[in-house]
């Protein structure tokens, strides 16, 4: 019994520094691969102030990780924040408040206003 629950801790372990490792890897990479700065607010970073650089994960899938970089985007913790809460706060509304608010925004409306007072 005491055997079994020692070989299962060392599987958990295991898990947990290998996913360590991982989070580790394609942090490194994204920062070699992307210059340090922060994708919404353009802010720069150096090696002081890059532990305030985090790798976010455009398809908010943290095990998807291709070694181009494609699914990876540097932004400071606060951006970074901003954008977990804005898919929070949009995965509690409808499809259809969304569709009502694409269907009424028009473009071209004040374009045609601003094309009558030109002439
Ligand atoms: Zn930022
Ligand atoms: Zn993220």
């Amino acid at each position: 019994m005491t055997k079994d629950t020692s070989k299962l801790d060392k599987v958990v372990l295991q898990a947990r520094l290998n996913a360590e490792k991982r989070a580790k890897g394609y942090r490194e990479q994204a920062l070699k691969l992307f210059p340090w700065v922060c994708g919404r607010c353009a802010r720069a970073f150096d090696h002081k102030t890059v532990q305030l650089l985090e790798v976010h994960h455009k398809n908010h899938n943290h095990d998807d990780n291709p070694a181009d970089g494609s699914n990876w985007e540097l932004l400071c913790t606060y951006c970074h924040e901003n954008e977990h809460a804005k898919v929070r706060d949009s995965a509690g509304r409808t499809d259809r408040d969304n569709a009502m608010a694409s269907a009424t925004f028009n473009p071209f409306a004040d374009l045609k206003e601003r094309f009558k007072n030109k002439t």
